[in-house]
């Protein structure tokens, strides 16, 4: 065991700060990392201020973080796909239990026996399991991932959540050529979801809130932007998405968005609000469309997330900050004030 720095909050109401954490020696499968770049993620702000109690309650302290990648520092005797030196990233995911049904079929997500990266059980030290807001984490080899050595690593932190999140549901729902498809609020997830979408070669429309995002949404590869709080634009595309990837992290009305999916049309909620949304029954009966939700995604499906990353040059828009500023990062998240995401150097830890 040795300790690792890290920034904790000590509950649901006090600032991020400074802290110790313990990790495990790297067992035979273990892969040690120095964490370079860590993503916020809204996930972390709601997660650290126990905004999900109702179905994942937060154990303090919570290191948050899950958008990681750094280099490799040590590695366990058995460990065959990494050396030190090389580069590495996380997710959301630490461990599973590898012989469900789910993990069988590469979808480690559903695994009943999973283990998330931060306030989950830690099947190793006890306690819980903390995340990226650290200079190193150690990992199982299978829930690590390769980088593609072109990409930029502030750019590529963000891909291991924001990326396989937005990426995955694309996929599953035939995103494709010919295709109309929506990307709802064009935070750290959708603005992945405009980039995915474009790449998939479908006709790519952005809904935000901010009127200020619309040029950015057009450079991002969006054909249209549309701002949600115009009843009249939003009207103008009733009945005709194939797909809606909706990805706000608020309150908002989703009503509003199954309206415009045409027959069997489908709408997929990435973003997790912590208050339930109202749903009118009608919306879905009439035309025949779904509701459905979608969870990251699996490790096999992440790693060729990030080789089409790297194939297509694709990396998130970072803003760069030290650690210091997190809590102020968290303040702007709240006002939707992030082009598109905050990548934490982890080098500003080492001051602490
Ligand atoms: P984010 O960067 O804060 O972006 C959220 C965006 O939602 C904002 O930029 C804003 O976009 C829009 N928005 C915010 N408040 C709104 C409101 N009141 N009404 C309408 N739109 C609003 O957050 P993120 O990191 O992308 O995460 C988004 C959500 O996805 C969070 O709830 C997060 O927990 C969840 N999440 C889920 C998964 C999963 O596996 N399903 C994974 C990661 C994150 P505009 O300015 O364009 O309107
Ligand atoms: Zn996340």
């Amino acid at each position: 065991m040795y300790n690792a720095k890290a920034y904790s909050a000590r509950s649901a109401t006090s600032p991020l700060a400074p802290a110790t954490v313990a990790r495990r020696d790297p067992n035979e499968h273990d892969v040690q990392i120095e964490i370079l770049f860590c993503g916020i993620c809204h996930s972390d702000l709601h997660q650290v201020r126990n905004e999900w109690s109702g179905v994942m309650p937060t154990v303090y302290p919570c290191v948050p973080g899950h958008e990681i990648a750094g280099r490799v520092t040590r590695v366990g005797s058995a460990v065959t796909g990494f050396k030190p030196g090389d580069l590495a990233a996380v997710g959301c995911m630490v461990d599973s239990d590898g012989t469900c049904a789910e993990c069988r079929a590469g979808l480690e997500q559903y695994c009943p026996n999973l283990t998330l990266t931060y306030n989950f059980p830690d099947k190793h030290l006890g306690g819980v399991t903390y995340g990226g807001y650290s200079d190193s984490i150690v990992v199982d080899e299978r829930f690590v991932l390769r980088v593609p050595s072109k990409l930029d690593l502030a750019g590529t932190a963000p891909l291991l959540c924001a990326g396989i999140t937005t990426y995955s549901p694309l996929r599953h729902w035939g995103v494709t050529q010919g295709k109309k498809v929506g990307i709802v609020g064009l935070g750290g997830l959708g603005h992945m979801g405009v980039k995915f979408a474009h790449a998939l070669g479908a006709h790519v429309v952005a809904f935000t809130t901010s009127p200020g995002k619309k040029e950015d949404a057009l450079r991002l590869g969006a054909n249209e932007v549309v701002v949600s709080r115009n009843a009249e634009e939003m009207k103008k595309h009733a009945g005709s998405f194939d797909f809606i990837l909706d990805a706000v992290s608020a309150d908002h009305d989703i009503n509003a968005y199954i309206e415009l999916l045409r027959r069997d049309g489908n709408i997929t909620l990435v973003g997790a609000p912590e208050k339930p949304l109202a749903v009118s029954a009608f919306g879905l009966i009439m035309g025949r469309r779904s509701l459905s939700g979608s969870p990251i995604g699996g490790i096999a499906e992440t790693q060729e997330m990030l080789d089409f990353c790297g194939a297509h040059h694709i990396t998130a828009d970072v803003e760069v900050i030290p650690i210091q500023k997190v809590n102020e990062a968290y303040e702007r998240l709240l006002k939707a004030d992030v082009k598109y995401r905050f990548s934490l150097d982890m080098a500003s830890l080492k001051s602490e």
